[in-house]
């Protein structure tokens, strides 16, 4: 068997194209843009490419976007302050902190500082706490972007046994909630987990986010399981790989998504998403 590819690529484009169309219908409604801001703290040149994608996608939905630049040396005072302006902003619907910040700077009270309806993160307690509950608002965009790829499946989520390899905070646990609200039956392995691979052996879906290069065999996979890939690894010619050991496991596995090109493009779209909900939230309200 050689698996199908989930195209990341091909369906964020689908995502932003239905996001650009409500953005215009929003607009010629008479309604304002959705306003996002991000927020950048020192000079991480990864992290500044993420922020230029990120404004990048935003324009192209017609969003309204800008990109607050603050110096590594920013005090912790200094960065509430501004999520507490943006806050009372009426025409900003989303902030997103770019992590990670400079170690001076507490990333959960920066987290909890934003207010939960402008959270499009979804890394808030409150958002967090709601996808726990089932009762969701904004959603970790990772695995929401993987939901929405899982859904392009056709597969029947309901029952399926699902192995969430990793436990972070921003992918494994969100992740393992999502497949939860889906009646999956998930299980969340660490480097702690006994028994690794015999536990990938029995999942219909296998979900990695681990941060080590082609991790995931080939004889770990039960065939016809559906895999998603959500690591990216810089090796050490400069290309991309994912968590998977991708020419292995796509000899078995039924569906599969690809690094680059499978999650990555999910993220960002998933992101715009949440902001237009954003924007929807505060209309309402
Ligand atoms: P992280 O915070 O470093 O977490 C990695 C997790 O993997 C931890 O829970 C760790 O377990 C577990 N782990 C490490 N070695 C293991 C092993 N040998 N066996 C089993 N579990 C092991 O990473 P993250 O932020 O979740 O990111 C994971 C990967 O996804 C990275 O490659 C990152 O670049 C990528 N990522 C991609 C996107 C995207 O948009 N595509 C978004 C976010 C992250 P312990 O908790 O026990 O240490």
């Amino acid at each position: 068997m050689t698996a199908q590819i989930l195209d990341g690529k091909a369906i964020a484009a689908d995502v932003r194209e239905q996001v650009r169309i409500q953005v215009e219908q929003r607009v010629r409604s008479g309604q304002r843009p959705p306003g996002l801001v991000v927020i950048l703290v020192g000079e991480n040149p990864a992290s500044q490419v993420y922020v230029r994608n990120k404004q990048a996608a935003c324009e192209k939905v017609g969003f309204h976007s800008e990109l607050k630049r603050l110096p590594a040396s920013t005090r912790q005072e200094e960065l509430l302050a501004l999520i507490d302006e943006l806050n009372a902003r009426e025409d900003v619907d989303g902030i997103l902190v770019q992590l990670p910040l400079p170690e001076q700077i507490d990333e959960n009270l920066v987290t909890e500082r934003i207010s939960p309806t402008k959270d499009v993160d979804g890394f808030h307690p409150y958002n967090i706490g709601r996808l726990a509950l089932r009762m969701p608002l904004l959603r970790p965009c990772t695995p929401k972007g993987v939901m929405t790829m899982l859904d392009r499946t056709g597969m029947d989520l309901a029952g399926r046994d699902a192995i969430v390899i990793g436990q972070s905070n921003i992918v494994g646990r969100p992740m393992f909630l999502e497949l939860l609200a889906a009646r999956c039956t998930p299980t969340v392995c660490h480097s702690r987990t006994r028994d690794l691979p015999d536990k990938v052996r029995r999942a219909d879906i296998v979900v990695a986010a681990v941060g080590v290069p082609k991790f995931v065999q080939g004889d770990w996979i039960k065939p016809g399981a559906v895999v998603i890939d959500v690591g990216i690894n810089r090796l050490e010619d400069g290309s991309l790989c994912g968590d998977v050991d991708y020419e292995a496991v796509k000899e078995v596995a039924a569906w599969i998504t690809p690094v680059p090109g499978g999650v990555g493009p999910m993220t960002v779209a998933t992101l715009l998403e949440n902001t237009l909900q954003a924007a929807e939230l505060h209309a309402r309200n």
